[in-house]
């Protein structure tokens, strides 16, 4: 099962977005791209709605079905690992295998050796087409490589046997993501992971290492701009690279799990994707479910209330909200508006505050930080939320697919 050249990963909490999503990818479409859309959703996110995989099939086919897009798509498990894939394997046809928690596990010495080893045609000065400079590969970089890896590619190799055995060979495509984590993977590092997925015969068709910066949901790249588009240039050559050198599928190419709205880095990648020809897949997630609340409150009476009450549930709840993020969020709460002052907003400054575009006076991050985590609260409020979407469906549907056409793929496909 092949991706395409370009896919963009949305995700949608509350699974009532799908056609709103899938029109602004065939709007895109319409400039004779071919954007695949991925629709991604985590195990966790399922835990907090209360949905199940099979949820996310059913909304996508329908969809599909609503719009007659009659290109390819795809149903992502996102970020599974071996205790949480089972409930995925009938529904999903793209798994993303999340191995971070087993960067730096050990692994037994004998192949930490074995796997240097294999790499001794790589030592010393190692010239990678398009990188200006050869990268610098000794024995001891090998061994911490190896130390560092190997037990999180070991795993992907575990999940990977586990989806053949109960999915079958060529139904399915695979990810490996490593991007959960603090310390980013350099270039060289992201090298030898794909040796050794190779090695282990992980087909990998998109890979999302960490990048260098700050990744937050739902807010804009916090980081140096200039080492990220050289990181992210060199990485896509070390995949062309890996691809020829250790025999990975052709189409491989890097995933990036954005958290949404890094448009500062959208230019970035557009450029070196275009300059190689390369293809690119962008994960996003939450950036819909803020376009829902930012719908209800367009859309005024009951559904500003309830815009206003999902707020102030955030902003009481916030540390328990916060927690499972508290990675990849970056909330200043002395800039958080109160409850109070909140709740005596007009729609415009509601949806102003909230709604993501750089240089509008009233966007906060920081509030648009604390509900992009707190879709928990909304789900809690079971049908008062789900019946508000389906009852304002044209407003939030117009907000979503203007989020995602307007915001991110002319950003990303230069449109
Ligand atoms: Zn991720």
């Amino acid at each position: 099962m092949m991706l395409g050249k370009y896919s963009i990963g949305v995700g949608d909490r509350f699974a009532h977005q799908g056609v709103a999503q899938l029109r602004a990818i065939m709007k895109a479409n319409e400039s004779g791209l071919e954007i695949s859309p991925v629709w991604n959703k985590s195990n966790r996110e399922h835990i907090y709605v209360h949905t199940h995989p099979a949820d996310v099939r059913k909304e996508a086919d329908a969809a599909v079905a609503t719009l007659g897009y009659t290109g390819k798509y795809f149903v992502d498990a996102d970020h599974i690992n071996l205790s949480t894939v089972a409930p995925f394997v009938e529904t999903a046809d793209f798994f993303t295998l999340d191995v971070a928690a087993f960067i730096g596990k050990p692994s037994a010495e004998a192949d930490v050796k074995a796997f240097v080893a294999s790499c001794e045609k790589y030592m010393g000065e190692l010239a990678i087409p398009g990188i200006e400079k050869p990268l610098h590969v000794t024995k001891e970089l090998l061994e911490e490589i190896a130390s560092k890896f190997l037990a999180a590619t070991q795993q992907a190799a575990e999940i990977y046997k586990f989806l053949i055995e109960n999915k079958g060979t060529g139904n399915f495509v695979t990810e490996v993501s490593m991007d959960e984590v603090e310390t980013p993977q350099t270039p060289i590092d992201l090298l030898f992971i794909l040796k050794m997925l190779a090695d282990k015969k992980v087909p990998a068709q998109t890979i999302a290492p960490k990048f260098t910066g700050r990744f937050n949901k739902g807010v804009d790249y916090r980081g140096d701009l200039v080492q990220f588009a050289k990181e992210f240039e060199e990485d896509v050559l070390v995949i062309d690279y890996a691809v020829k050198e250790f025999g990975l599928p052709e189409e491989l190419k890097l995933s990036v799990h954005s958290g949404s709205d890094k448009f500062s880095i959208y230019p970035i990648m557009a450029e070196v994707i275009k300059k190689y020809d390369k293809g690119l897949h962008l994960k996003t997630a939450g950036t819909t479910w803020l376009e829902e609340v930012i719908g209800l409150a367009v859309a005024g009476g009951e559904g500003l209330e309830l815009a206003k009450k999902i707020y102030a549930n955030s902003y009481n709840r916030k540390d328990e909200l916060c927690a499972p993020y508290a990675d990849v969020i970056d909330i200043d709460t002395s800039k958080l508006p109160s409850i109070d002052e909140v709740n005596n907003w007009t729609s415009e400054k509601y949806t102003n505050t909230l709604r993501h575009i750089p240089g509008q006076p009233d966007y906060n991050p920081n509030f648009r930080q604390l509900i992009h985590v707190a879709y928990k609260v909304a789900a809690e409020m079971g049908e008062t939320y789900t019946g508000l979407l389906e009852k304002y469906t044209d407003i939030i549907g117009k907000c979503v697919e203007e989020n995602i056409y307007d915001r991110h793929l002319k950003r990303l496909f230069n449109l």
